[in-house]
């Protein structure tokens, strides 16, 4: 049966984003935990399209690595909700914070994980463009789920406005900014592989790849070294695995870069247990 408002009792509240608020509720008769993603009524017109998007999205999708989606309702206040499944370590960035970097083992696990759901959207024409550690998920499995479709796209026939300005700017990549310099066959699935590579970087360093630890990003500086400077590399210690799997995720140009099915064989990958 679908879930209603009234089957749910709130515990308390997991996060705030543009506009919304994030509960971890109860299903009163089950007891099943769940997310609740709130947007007010009084909320504005672009916050409520984003979570009619992201209802869109998450009911078409149907993977381990993507959140679930459990229904949507609207009240008749006029606020609007997502049902998803609860994810009991919060977002890799909340890790971060808590536990300090990841090992490349760790990584490893993240990365094939990430890919799997990445693999599984782009071949349903959905590209998330949000990619960063604070929409991916993590439960007491390890499991690692990608989350908020706020901004996502599914790609019509054309190769249409895919590079509009959606998405956090700091992860967004170079042909975002300037396709035609760096956007070579662009199709916008690989900007979700740039953010890939910079999310996986950030999350063995401990900081923004493109800034200096505790440096607050400004946003002219960082869109000019994301355009005319190297992509960013590894610092001393990291494996050649590792180095090697960065660089494909953070080719300039975007047609270089590997796509998701491409980067689930690369070597990297093949020290996750899991793996085998
Ligand atoms: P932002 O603008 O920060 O990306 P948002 O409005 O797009 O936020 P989400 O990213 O979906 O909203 O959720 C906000 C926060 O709520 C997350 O960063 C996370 O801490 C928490 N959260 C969201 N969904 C879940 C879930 N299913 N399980 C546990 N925590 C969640
Ligand atoms: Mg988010």
């Amino acid at each position: 049966a679908a879930i209603a408002p009234a089957d749910l009792e709130k515990l308390g509240v997991l996060g705030h984003g543009n506009g919304g608020t994030v509960y971890k509720v109860r299903h009163k008769r089950t007891s099943s935990i769940y997310a609740l993603k709130v947007v007010h009524a009084d909320s504005d017109p672009m916050t409520r399209r984003q979570v009619l998007r992201e209802m869109d999205i998450l009911g078409r999708t149907d993977s381990p690595n993507v959140v679930q989606y459990h229904g949507f309702f609207e009240k008749p206040s006029g606020d609007v909700a997502i049902v998803t499944e609860y994810m009991d370590l919060g977002t890799l960035d909340t890790l971060l914070k808590k536990n300090g970097t990841f090992s490349e083992a760790q990584l490893a696990t993240v990365a094939r994980q990430v890919l799997n759901g990445l693999s599984y959207l782009h071949a349903h024409k959905i590209i998330h463009r949000d990619i960063k550690p604070s929409n991916l998920l993590v439960n007491k499995n390890m499991e690692v789920k990608i989350a908020d479709f706020g901004v996502s796209k599914i790609m019509c026939r054309t190769l249409d406005a895919c590079n509009s300005y959606v998405g956090t700017c700091a992860y967004m990549s170079p042909e975002r900014f300037d396709p035609d310099r760096y956007g070579g066959n662009y199709n916008g699935y690989a900007a979700d592989i740039w953010s890939l590579g910079l999310t996986l970087f950030e999350l063995y360093v401990g900081h923004f790849p493109f800034l200096p630890a505790g440096q607050r990003p400004d946003w002219a500086t960082l869109m000019c070294s994301i355009c005319f400077g190297d992509p960013p590399t590894l610092p001393e210690g990291a494996s050649e695995e590792f180095r090697s799997f960065i660089e494909c995720c953070l080719k300039k140009e975007s047609s270089e870069r590997w796509t998701a099915s491409q980067l689930l064989t690369h070597p990297f990958l093949s020290r996750d247990p899991e793996h085998c």
